[in-house]
């Protein structure tokens, strides 16, 4: 059998075991056999919710839904969520009104036992061939639901043996509802998560990562990342920045480029949008194929200090060996940082550097700063290291 076959199967017993233990456990007045129906139910509609999150995403955008469809994937995750909260609390309740005022009128006959008999069984087999498909297809959420269908087989002898001691203490049969009932509540609680979640505009921190992976092996700058997730698709917003004078036909390739490439390497990601902004570095190849970088600075055009950036670059302002808080500075400690490492650190001299005048922001152009760290910087300077995404903070 293969994933889908095993999907349709287990929906037609569900439906099955769902519609025959809620009758069945009405007749016979028991509790705990109505609880059963219940999380059956809630087993159709999480098995249903996969199914619809798969069929969506399958659908394209329309002029009218220009983000696709997929937040109906949350709204009816919230519905199922709200359903299956009330119909197990609804369950706590009777359960509890039963055992309070010793209210136990049980009527069970041979179909109360038979289905309970026939459900552990059933539930069995079914947990047998997902957890056997889901392996051999490699889905997680397959064997994740033949798991679950494990604890069902469990939970269906339960109930047959509170039906069956009932006989000698009534009490047992709202005992295994009350049970069942807080099962089904706990196993709520990763829905209710996704359905906040899902609302709320989580992100993905792992696809982000992936994408910070993505650009760094492409030489892409990247300075700002965003992710959101609806229903099972992502969404992001990328910046990046190019050399200003990158033409715009070239920056448009760039853009769809990197576009491509991670929806194709990122399976779930479904739309990319990437803002560009500029940068006044400038590069220029070398008869001998070498690229020299270069940066403006008032008009003119500078070579840059040529040290190839391992990470996020930060530099610090230091005098006679320490640190200090003028920005304009005759040597600066450069720090490359990549995940909370440090990839690179090195005391340069700032070759632009005049007694009197600092020029921090020249050595900052030089270098390649992302963020520059000094207590005393003037609003001009401040102002042009913003104008290039440079960001500015005092020290600690
Ligand atoms: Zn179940």
């Amino acid at each position: 059998m293969n994933r889908k076959q095993v999907s349709i199967l287990s929906t037609f017993v569900n439906v099955l075991l769902t519609v025959s233990k809620i009758g069945i456990g009405l007749v016979a007045k028991s509790n705990s056999i109505i609880a059963s129906g219940i999380d059956s139910l809630s087993d159709i509609l999480s098995s249903f919710l996969v199914f619809l999150g798969v069929k969506l995403s399958e659908k394209p955008p329309t002029k009218k839904f220009p983000y696709g469809l997929y937040r109906t994937e949350t709204v009816s995750s919230l519905l199922v969520f709200l359903m299956v909260l009330i119909s197990s609390m609804t369950i706590i309740y009777d359960a509890i009104v039963s055992l309070l005022e010793k209210n136990f009128d049980l009527q069970v006959n041979v179909l109360a036992f038979g289905i309970m008999a026939f459900s552990s069984v059933v539930c069995g087999i079914m947990s047998y061939l997902k957890i056997k498909t889901g392996k051999a297809e490699n889905s997680v959420s397959l064997v994740t639901d033949g798991k679950h269908s494990q604890i069902d087989v469990f939970s269906s002898i339960g109930v047959l043996l509170g039906i069956i001691f009932a006989r000698y203490i009534p009490a047992l049969d709202s005992i295994v509802a009350l049970v069942l009932g807080i099962y089904i509540i706990l196993s709520l609680i990763p829905l209710g998560k996704e359905v906040i979640e899902g609302v709320l505009d989580v992100a993905d921190l792992e696809v982000e990562n992936q994408i910070r992976k993505i650009c760094e092996k492409q030489q892409v700058n990247l300075t700002e990342i965003k992710s959101r997730k609806v229903g099972a698709r992502i969404f992001v917003e990328l910046t990046i920045t190019l050399p200003s004078e990158v033409k715009v036909g070239k920056a448009d390739q760039i853009i769809s480029d990197l576009q491509s490439l991670i929806i194709q390497k990122i399976n779930s990601v479904e739309h990319v949008v990437i803002q560009v902004k500029g940068t006044d570095e400038r590069f220029r190849m070398s008869r001998e194929g070498k690229v020299q970088k270069f940066f403006e600075h008032g008009n003119k055009i500078y070579p840059s200090i040529d040290i190839r950036k391992k990470g996020r670059r930060t530099i610090y302002p230091y005098r006679e060996d320490k640190q200090v808080d003028d920005f304009g500075a005759p040597e600066y400690l450069v720090e490359d940082k990549l995940k909370g490492k440090v990839k690179l650190s090195k005391k340069i001299k700032n070759p632009y550097y005049r007694i009197g005048r600092g020029h921090g922001v020249r050595f900052a152009k030089a270098i390649g700063a992302d963020e520059v760290v000094a207590g005393n910087i003037g609003k001009n300077a401040k102002r042009a290291l913003r104008r290039r995404g440079v960001r500015v903070r005092g020290r600690r």
